[in-house]
């Protein structure tokens, strides 16, 4: 065509992403074509059911269910089946022929994303996936390419559209969590199993792949701090909302000093406390956005589309033409890196406010004790409010909120409260994150 070389493009997967993919590449292919200096030719899309339903029309005589025969001889093989095996094998399978591969598998990527690209990286192939964390946000390719040059402190990332979705229901229609969950699965924000979602696995797969990236340290998945949202409830979300929060879930990379001066990575997932002024704060929805903290760039935020198969196809397609141009000028493309070698520091060495709601008798000397438990800890208060509702029964509602304080001294803080006379019930504890 037009006197373009063909690249031979082998695709896994016609689900949501992979149909949207293989019709992008045939109804795009001149415009493709002039991009990239060749021609991409889809030699087959392998499925597992040749006959089942799609959402795209396409050849028939492109479905194999012979995916190993496939990604022989391909230039570019873009997995988009899903799940570790068979993806992990045919991907290396691939690299070994000289394939560069492409997938939007947050999974794999997760679990063996370095593995995969230490052997693309022998062989001279690149590996990308950008799709793999918030769909059709370009976050990957900045933080690789873009920030390059620059120095990452944190990312903020809102990259659950499910969950994100649930807690915006509770913020801005006073939903109860389970209404908001029932309203998630019938509008499809919800797998049939809503655990990877809801307990932050998900956000903690891209947790690992961004604070990887950010931090040229390699993360596992099992190293991440996870808390879903499953116990967050409306009346968490209404006191947050009194004091100028919303409740995000956030997957966080983050540099940090440990208290014995040790420079390391913190990654973690858990609902968190944003000021209603931050830009996270108007991420609504199902979208996802990632807010960056770097030294010399300051603040950016990248938002749109988390998921959908059109918007995902997006990111897919533009890794798809970066690998095939590599192609047709050489040169190896940007290596993924673990040269920083960081250590993972735990959780209690992770700095942040609090927001601490007490439910406390309602007696003299009551707040001294508090006072003195927090003192002792080296945990400050930059808020105290109090307040007796109507059908108290000797006891008060109290919510403080602290200065930055290490994690480790507030969940000591907070086991002191909870077992002192003074304290009756500790209804709530928060991290407040998004401020310096
Ligand atoms: P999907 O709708 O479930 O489609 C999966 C496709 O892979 C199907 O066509 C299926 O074949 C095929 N497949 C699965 N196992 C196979 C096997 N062993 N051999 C051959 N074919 C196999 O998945 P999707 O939603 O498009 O997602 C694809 C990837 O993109 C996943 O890694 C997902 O995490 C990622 N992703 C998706 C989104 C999104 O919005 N959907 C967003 C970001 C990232 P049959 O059709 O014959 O069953």
């Amino acid at each position: 065509m037009n006197g373009y070389r063909d690249l031979r493009v082998a695709l896994l997967g016609c689900g949501s992403v992979g149909a949207q993919v293989a019709r992008l590449i045939l109804d795009h292919g001149d415009e493709l074509a002039a991009r990239i200096g060749a021609h991409l030719q889809l030699t087959g899309i392998a499925v597992r059911d040749i006959d089942a339903p799609r959402d795209v029309e396409l050849p028939r005589e492109l479905f194999t269910t012979d995916a190993e025969q496939l990604v022989l001889g391909a230039d570019v093989v873009v997995e988009l089946m899903g799940g570790i095996e068979p993806a992990r094998s045919l991907i290396l399978r691939a690299i070994e022929g000289g394939a560069d591969v492409v997938t939007a598998n947050k999974a794999l990527i997760a679990a063996h994303g370095p593995e995969l690209s230490e052997a693309a990286e022998q062989v001279g192939a690149q590996l990308s996936y950008e799709a793999a964390v918030a769909g059709a946000i370009p976050i990957i390719r900045p933080l690789r390419e873009s920030l390059a040059g620059d120095h990452v402190n944190r990312v903020l990332g809102i990259v659950n559209g499910s969950t994100n979705y649930i807690l915006d229901r509770m913020d801005r229609f006073g939903d109860s969590a389970e209404d908001a969950m029932r309203v998630a699965a019938e509008l499809g924000y919800l797998e049939a199993d809503p655990t990877l979602d809801v307990e932050g696995y998900d956000a903690a797969q891209k947790a690992t792949i961004l604070a990887r990236i950010a931090f040229h340290t390699e993360v596992p998945v099992d190293s991440v701090y996870r808390e879903g949202i499953t116990q967050v409830t409306l009346a968490q979300v209404e006191a947050a909302k009194h004091a100028g929060y919303v409740i995000k879930l956030l997957a966080i990379a983050e540099r940090l000093t440990a208290a014995d001066g040790t420079e390391g990575v913190s990654a973690r997932v858990y609902p968190a406390l944003i000021s209603r002024d931050h830009p996270l704060a108007a991420v609504h929805g199902g979208k996802n956005a990632v807010f960056v903290e770097a030294e010399a760039a300051g603040e950016l935020m990248f938002y749109g589309a988390g998921a959908g198969g059109i918007e995902t196809a997006s990111a897919v397609l533009g890794d798809l033409v970066s690998a095939a141009r590599r192609h047709v000028v050489g040169g190896p493309g940007i290596p993924g890196s673990a040269h920083a070698d960081l250590p993972i520091l735990p959780i209690g060495e992770v700095t942040t406010s609090y927001q601490i709601m007490l439910e406390v008798r309602d007696e003299a000397g009551v707040l001294a004790t508090i006072a003195g438990i927090l003192a002792q800890h080296g945990v400050s208060a930059s808020s105290v409010e109090q307040s007796v509702p109507e059908d108290s029964q000797g006891t008060a509602a109290l919510i403080i909120g602290t200065h930055r304080a290490r994690e480790a001294d507030l969940a000591a803080t907070v086991d002191e409260l909870r077992d002192s006379g003074a304290v009756t019930a500790v209804t709530s504890v928060l991290r407040l994150e998004g401020n310096a």
